[in-house]
């Protein structure tokens, strides 16, 4: 986003305006790290500019699954007072029960928004009994809390400074006297300093049958 301080007034329904904030017109990059290899990518357009929405709309058309997101965030002067999501998803078995999907649509569509239940101090289970109780909802007991992780590290940004080479390195710590590296991801930034690169220098030089030198490497960790 070009202007992330952006500040609106509440929508027409009285909500935060993120899709007045972030507009309709544009992508939704996605970046899946499903923890084998490579990230898996893909692009979509933005429908509304509501993340619950647009990320729906990307399970549905990108993943091909029957999904329902449902986002909320209550904001006084103090801060955050409630934030919470809920994501539905239709097996592949099921998904081609047409009356379950229509089922589960409308009731979704019948909640007035997440934030006052969670102000209600209503638990996910309860919104769940409340909202498919009677489908014969069975609430596991490995539930896991949901936490914002991630894998990047200075170990990691090292590795892939060690592709550009010893030239490169070299330029680096003459030229800027180290490195930085941000997390595309979590937005963690990493100082190099130019003794890690005179490491990566060493480790280089002894590495045998020195592989073909990357001028360029996108860093993606
Ligand atoms: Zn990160």
């Amino acid at each position: 986003m070009d202007n992330p301080e952006i500040e609106l007034p509440p929508n027409r329904l009285g909500k935060l305006d993120v899709g007045g904030a972030v507009g309709s017109e544009g992508f939704l990059y996605v970046l899946r790290d499903v923890g084998y290899g490579y990230p898996y990518s893909s692009t979509i357009e933005l429908v509304s500019g509501e993340i619950g929405d647009d990320l729906t709309h990307y399970l549905v058309t990108s993943e091909q699954t029957p999904s329902a997101l449902v986002l909320g965030v209550f904001v006084d002067s103090v801060g955050v007072q409630a934030a919470g999501g809920i994501l539905l998803q239709v097996l592949p078995k099921a998904a081609t029960d047409e009356e379950l999907v229509r089922t589960l649509e409308s009731r979704i569509g019948s909640l007035s928004g997440f934030t006052p239940l969670l102000r209600q101090r209503q638990t996910l289970p309860e919104i769940f009994e409340h909202l498919i109780g009677d489908m014969g909802l069975r609430i596991l007991p490995e539930t896991q809390l949901v936490r914002f992780q991630c894998s990047c590290s200075l170990e990691r940004v090292l590795g892939a400074l060690k592709l550009f080479g010893v030239e490169e390195l070299q330029d680096m710590i003459l030229t800027d006297g180290g490195a930085e590296a941000k997390c595309e991801f979590c937005s963690e930034v990493y100082q190099a300093t130019p003794d890690h690169l005179n490491q990566l220098i060493k480790d280089l030089q002894q590495d045998t049958g020195s592989a073909p030198r990357v001028r360029q490497a996108s860093i993606l960790f």
